[in-house]
């Protein structure tokens, strides 16, 4: 994947990483889903980048975050038998938390990406959550992202370095034309993207 980002964001996303004080859980949220995956991505290749001048975007461990086969990042998905879009407790646990104090394979760090947090995780997995963001292993990384944060339990907000991506207006939409101002629709309507 290509990562794209609005000027002002990524701008944010690496005065983080740059800063090298990496926080161990972070919350990005902005009301565009776009723009938080792509900020999660940066984030990500921004902690496991193996160059000097991260992120890269064009080292091995970069590459292979982007190609979403980093064998160090876990995106968990929602659960198949649920239909409701959220990760069931027993997965969350079994398939991706029970590798939370094993090394990480190739990177100095582990990453844990939780997008649309707010809806992929109930109470109860957060609060089992809350129990490793409290003392976390060290060289683990927790990112969720949501709409907004606030639709997160307060005590995992509480723990995290919260980014509030700068919001994303959408196009206007040409307006349709009032008779009495042909010219104003005749400008919208030429109006193109790129
Ligand atoms: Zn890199």
């Amino acid at each position: 994947m290509e990562i794209s980002l609005k000027k002002e964001n990524e701008k944010m996303i690496l005065d983080l990483i740059r800063s090298r004080r990496l926080p161990h859980t972070v919350i990005i949220e902005g009301d565009s889903k776009d723009e938080r995956d792509n900020a999660a991505m940066l984030l990500m290749c921004g902690a496991i980048c193996s160059s000097d001048d991260k992120p890269c975007l064009s080292c091995r461990a970069c590459k292979k975050v982007l190609e979403g086969i980093h064998p160090d990042v876990f995106i968990p998905k929602p659960s198949k038998k649920l239909k409701s879009g959220i990760i069931s407790l027993n997965e969350l646990r079994d398939d991706y938390l029970s590798q939370a104090s094993i090394k990480p394979n190739e990177a100095d760090i582990k990453i844990y990406l939780f997008t649309d947090a707010d809806r992929l995780l109930r109470e109860d997995s957060q609060n089992t959550l809350l129990k490793i963001i409290e003392e976390p292993p060290q060289n683990l990384l927790f990112i969720f992202t949501a709409e907004k944060a606030k639709a997160l339990l307060p005590t995992v907000r509480s723990r995290a370095h919260l980014i509030t991506l700068s919001r994303i207006f959408p196009m206007k939409r040409a307006r349709r034309s009032p008779p009495q101002s042909p010219t104003a629709s005749s400008i919208s309507m030429n109006t193109t993207c790129c």
